[in-house]
């Protein structure tokens, strides 16, 4: 028993500690001074609370109950009406007023303190609901370590600038996004990419803040410090949720428009045909929209809870609806189904020059270049020691390759269809390396080489593809590499439906195409050419870790550990949340049916009519937490 008294008193400081705030604020105040009045005045006179007979509940308790609560629902509405926004506090509102104008003081304190209570339990609720936003919270260090000039320093967390180099030690969390500069560890990703296993960091790889150094210590450049982290940016999507509306939830909010004026013409007709006003008050009470308005954006925030802490991005309410409604996806190839790390297969000089001489004058033309193949280029030549010189100039030709000048050479390097386009087909010369991913080199004009690059699946894929069609959701494979190479890895995967060499304005006709035929598309991408085709489908998913910035910034989703089989848990999630949406919104509108029903058959008081109304959102908001602790498969 000691015990758990003693955890209880600990729970209870830690209780405190954290709803601060919460208990602080003048609406809490109210309630609760209003419902201790409330709890007086039925301790001293018990009769009055439930009977609603005139006079009845006449004591100063139950009076002095009725109206600080009352006053507070008319304050809150006569605020709501001046930010336009007309809200169910203005029946209620009517409903107490006219009880306390008809003498039934002791109901109207019961049925304010009621609703105040219940809202404050939502509002609690809701805050619980954030524990998904505390269990964020909580993946940051209080203090860091940062290495400003020749003394470590241990700062607060909002001191850490971009750009300072900060120490983790073993154990430690991650406090920054950034590059490791200095160490090796092992780094437990769960909590951001869902990534079981740690993974190993060296000098060049990307950390995230919010991650665990579990075995070995890291000097890190902070790159994206405070909200603008991966971390800071999953709690924004979690927190704006919740004011995000799905279509659904506009469509309920033109509605609710109509609940106030049709509430008060019920109650006037039900007052003029029975005689009663406690009848036309319980009729002001349970005509009210409330729990129909939570049944939405709590499914969608407890989806995008689910999502988060899953490892995947899913950055509007909106996106949840459109996903469920997705039955055709979309693949890009490099980078997407594929690794994204292609690694060096054959060099094939075509004029004269060494291997070592095409690395050089590709490494250097790609230096700048984010597409994975550049990168492979980069690679290759570093692992061969060739020094990478930066270009004198360079431009990108997204989805087809780069120029640059450099070394004293003017370079062309890119798929073959580009330097077929200025004139240089090389098609009748060496190998093809059919299956492998190839690009060709032209130095001043004249083709040079072709260079060819194995690029694996990933693992995930073939599994992800098979578990899609087995839910019926058709795949594609879209590509600007060359068809012998997505032939090869669609066949692999078990896609029929393949497009290759595709420009990136075309990877967008490829997704409006299908939309045409009346299919929702999902695409699936990576680069800067995926963009178009991203914005343009329904919904937009890209690769977190191997995605640009680009493709990051125009897709809805965002697969944080690059983790394909997220994609089947995000569309069944989607497709739970859409069902436990219209639960909550036929049992909500089935509850309402109810209480207006016995309402006018005067069954209901204003007290028990305001216990139903509160009670009745309960089975709602508890639905929809179910999401939250759903698995993926
Ligand atoms: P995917 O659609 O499969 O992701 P991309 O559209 O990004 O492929 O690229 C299509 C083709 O364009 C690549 O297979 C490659 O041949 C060529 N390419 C694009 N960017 C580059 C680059 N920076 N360097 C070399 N080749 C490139
Ligand atoms: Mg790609």
């Amino acid at each position: 028993m000691g015990r758990g008294c003693l955890a209880c008193a600990r729970g209870g400081r830690a209780f405190a500690e954290r709803y601060r705030q919460f208990l602080l604020e003048p609406g809490t105040l109210v309630t609760l001074a209003s419902a201790v009045l409330l709890v007086a005045a039925i301790v001293q006179h018990p009769r009055g609370a439930i009977s609603s007979a005139h006079g009845d509940g006449g004591t100063a308790p139950y009076i002095a109950a009725a109206v600080i609560a009352s006053v507070y629902i008319w304050f809150s509405a006569i605020q709501g009406v001046r930010e336009r926004d007309f809200t169910a506090d203005i029946p209620v509102s009517i409903a107490t007023a006219a009880a306390i104008a008809a003498g039934l003081y002791s109901a109207a304190a019961v049925v304010a303190v009621l609703l105040l209570v219940g809202g404050l339990l939502e509002e609690f609720v809701a805050a619980r609901a954030g524990r998904a936003l505390d269990a964020l919270e909580s993946l940051l260090p209080e203090l860091v370590t940062v290495r400003r000039g020749p003394r470590d320093e241990q700062v607060a967390l909002d001191q850490v600038l971009v750009g300072d180099r900060v120490l983790v030690r073993p154990g430690e969390r991650i406090a920054v996004d950034g590059t490791v500069t200095n160490g090796h560890a092992a780094v437990d990703q769960a909590a951001i990419t869902g990534e079981s296993i740690p993974v190993d960091k060296a000098p060049g790889d990307p950390v995230f803040a919010g991650t665990l150094a579990t075995v070995g210590a890291l000097e890190i450049r902070a790159t994206l410090v405070g909200a603008q982290t991966t971390l800071g940016q999953i709690r924004r999507m979690v927190a704006d949720a919740e004011q995000q509306k799905a279509p659904v939830q506009r469509v309920l909010d033109r509605w609710a428009k109509l609940y106030t004026p049709v509430a008060i013409v019920l109650a006037a007709i039900l007052w003029a045909a029975t005689g009663s006003i406690s009848s036309a008050i319980t009729m002001l009470i349970v005509f009210c929209p409330c729990v129909m308005v939570l049944a939405t954006p709590t499914a969608l925030v407890a989806s995008i809870g689910n999502a988060a802490l899953n490892g995947s991005l899913v950055k509007r309410g909106a996106t949840i609806e459109a996903m469920a409604s997705v039955d055709t996806v979309l693949f890009d190839k490099t980078g997407t189904l594929t690794t994204g790390r292609p690694s060096l297969a054959a060099i094939e000089p075509l004029d004269g020059l060494t291997e070592t001489d095409v690395l050089a004058l590709a490494a250097s033309a790609e230096k700048f270049s984010e597409h994975p193949i550049a990168h492979a280029v980069v690679r290759a030549a570093t692992d061969r020691t060739i020094a990478v010189t930066d270009p004198d100039w360079f431009q990108a030709l997204p989805g087809l390759g780069v120029r640059a000048h450099t070394l004293g050479h003017e370079l062309l390097i890119g798929r073959p269809s580009l330097l077929a386009e200025h004139g240089l087909d090389i098609s009748d010369r060496g190998d093809e390396h059919g299956g492998l991913t190839t690009i060709t080199l032209a130095v001043d004009g004249q083709p040079a080489a072709r260079i060819a690059f194995h690029d694996e699946p990933r693992p995930e894929a073939a599994a992800t593809i098979a578990a899609l069609r087995a839910v019926g959701i058709g795949t594609a494979l879209i590509t600007g590499d060359q068809t012998a190479v997505a032939q090869r890895v669609a066949g692999q995967l078990g896609i029929d439906d393949v497009q290759a060499e595709v420009l990136p304005r075309d990877k967008a006709s490829a997704v409006r195409d299908r939309q045409d035929r009346g299919q929702r598309v999902a695409f699936v991408g990576d680069g800067v050419n995926d963009g178009p085709a991203l914005a343009r489908a329904d919904v937009g998913v890209a690769m977190g870790i191997s995605g640009t910035d680009l493709a990051l910034e125009t897709a809805q989703v965002a697969l944080l550990s690059d983790d394909l089989s997220k994609l089947v848990h995000l569309l069944g999630l989607a497709h739970q949340a859409m069902r436990a949406i219209r639960q909550n919104l036929i049992f909500s509108l089935g509850v309402l049916v109810i209480a207006v029903a016995l309402t006018i058959a005067q069954i209901l008081h204003p007290v028990t009519g305001a216990l139903l109304h509160e009670l009745s959102s309960i089975p709602v908001i508890a639905n929809s937490a179910r999401l939250i602790r759903r698995h993926p498969a």
